[in-house]
């Protein structure tokens, strides 16, 4: 079964996830001679930096998706099936999916990343994670119900571990889910809250290395911190998180953290895909790719992004995991492709980088330029705000985010506590950010005699 794809005679691409690095590659193929097809397990692309305004009910969740078949329309080489991806097939040139198998001619693997628990198997079954809308959607619930409880408790101990929050991970997403969970704390929680005391709630944030952002510039990092501390956020440096149950988080400075909620930010792999040779995948479930991000070993698979260990000179240890990076090798691989198909080299990938930042709040964020160059505070913040409005995908989803931002900054307050779906710790270790494939019940195990190729597949020079 080739899933209903059109015949054609033309080489076929499919790739595997439309995030930032799918997306821009099936974008910039549109004037080349062959079949694109996007397989994705949500028929959403979801713009990750701004999940955590999800989480914390600052934006809704339909302002960082855009549909893909929406992003797609109109473009004639494109086709896009909502699929899990479960295995690569590399001799037949087959991936193994569960609406069935799809043959390619060159395949591109853009699955991005996994949270990694560093196998603290306690933190994975009871923190919460932040990868996903669903992720994000989860953990605003899970927060709100938890004062909700708060309200019903008489012990203080009992009331106070419901209100607190412990974030692992000072990297960027750590330091700006800090920051909006202060906001929140000062904002929005004493109106709706009066009869809790929120100078009672604490929030924590624990980090493994010496200080917070630690891949951005030392200014940033010492601007940041100083942030965090003016928002009574408490900063624990060159701290562990080690185990967390009966709510209680224990860390590698013997003390326990009394706290029902832990947002685990601390780290990611690769999202590999079973069916590659071993040797390919790293430690951290990276793909080893070459100068062209090819799959070492492999002559028509590629991978970009988050997935893909390109180990260079400049970057001995590997592309940083940013939305720049996947974005780049998207557009280097798609005039890569047009190359190849003129009888042409292909030609190595160079990173460009044009700056990092993080926001911590309002009239806060850093930013780092390239030439040694950093600013923050008010300009900072409007670069934030701008940079991230003009990337988002879709004119409605960036007229409705400023509209979002231009209120809650006017007013102070943040609209969205709805707990529209209510979480239990229970649901935790589940919730990979798959929801969507999981409404298509066909889900067949991965059959390991792949059926029959029913076009003539072409091999690559
Ligand atoms: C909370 C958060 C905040 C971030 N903030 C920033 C930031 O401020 N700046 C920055 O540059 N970067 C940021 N990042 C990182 C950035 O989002 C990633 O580097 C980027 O998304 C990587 O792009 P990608 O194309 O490799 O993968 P992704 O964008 O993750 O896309 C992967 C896609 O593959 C699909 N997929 C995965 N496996 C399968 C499968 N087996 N079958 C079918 N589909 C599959 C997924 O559904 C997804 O759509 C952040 C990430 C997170 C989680």
């Amino acid at each position: 079964m080739d899933t209903n794809l059109p015949v054609t005679s033309q080489p076929r691409i499919v790739i595997v996830g439309c995030g930032f690095g799918g997306l821009r590659l099936a974008k910039e193929l549109a004037d080349a001679p062959v079949q694109v097809v996007v397989i994705d397990r949500n028929n959403y692309h979801n713009f990750q930096p701004l999940l955590y305004q999800v989480a914390t009910g600052a934006l809704e969740a339909d302002n960082i998706a855009y549909p893909i078949r929406k992003i797609f329309a109109g473009q004639h080489n494109f086709f896009y099936r909502m699929a899990d991806v479960q295995r690569i097939h590399p001799a037949s040139n087959t991936v193994i999916t569960n609406i069935g198998d799809i043959r390619y001619d060159h395949l591109v693997l853009a699955t991005g990343s996994l949270t990694n628990f560093f196998g603290l198997e306690s933190i994975e079954r009871n923190a919460m994670q932040i990868k996903s809308i669903p992720n994000a959607l989860n953990l605003r619930s899970f927060l709100f119900q938890n004062f909700e409880k708060a309200l019903l408790k008489e012990d203080p101990a009992a009331r106070q571990a419901l209100m607190n929050v412990v974030v692992v991970g000072g990297g960027p997403t750590g330091v700006e889910i800090c920051g909006s969970l202060a906001e929140m704390r000062k904002d929005v929680l004493p109106k709706d809250y009066p009869e809790l005391d929120l100078k009672q709630m604490e929030i924590y944030l624990i980090e493994a290395g010496g200080e917070v952002l630690g891949p951005m510039s030392k200014e940033s990092q010492q601007k940041a911190k100083k942030y965090l501390e003016d928002m009574n956020i408490h900063i624990r440096l060159n701290t562990s998180a080690k185990r967390f149950e009966d709510c209680k988080l224990y860390t590698s400075d013997t003390e326990f953290i009394r706290t029902e909620n832990v947002i685990w930010a601390a780290g990611v792999n690769g999202a590999d895909i079973p069916g590659l040779p071993e040797a390919v995948v790293a430690r951290n479930k990276r793909v080893n790719v070459d100068h062209v991000n090819r799959v070492q070993g492999t002559t028509n698979i590629y991978a970009i992004g988050d997935l893909a260990n390109m180990i260079t000179e400049e970057m001995p240890r590997g592309y940083p995991m940013l939305a720049p990076v996947a974005i780049q090798q998207a557009e280097q691989l798609a005039n890569n492709f047009k190359r190849f198909m003129r009888g042409e080299a292909m030609k190595p990938f160079h990173y460009v980088n044009k700056g990092s930042m993080a926001i911590v709040g309002r009239n806060r964020a850093v930013v780092d330029l390239p030439g040694d160059k950093h600013f923050g505070g008010f300009l900072g913040w409007l670069t934030w705000l701008f940079v991230h409005l003009m990337t988002l995908v879709g004119f409605r989803n960036k007229i409705v985010t400023f509209v979002d931002w231009a209120t809650s900054y006017l007013s102070s307050d943040k609209a969205l506590r709805l707990i529209i779906r209510p979480y239990k710790r229970s649901d935790f270790k589940d919730d990979k950010g798959k929801a969507n494939a999981e409404h298509m019940n066909s889900t067949p195990q991965y059959n390991p005699t792949p059926p029959a190729i029913q076009e003539p597949v072409k091999t690559q020079a």
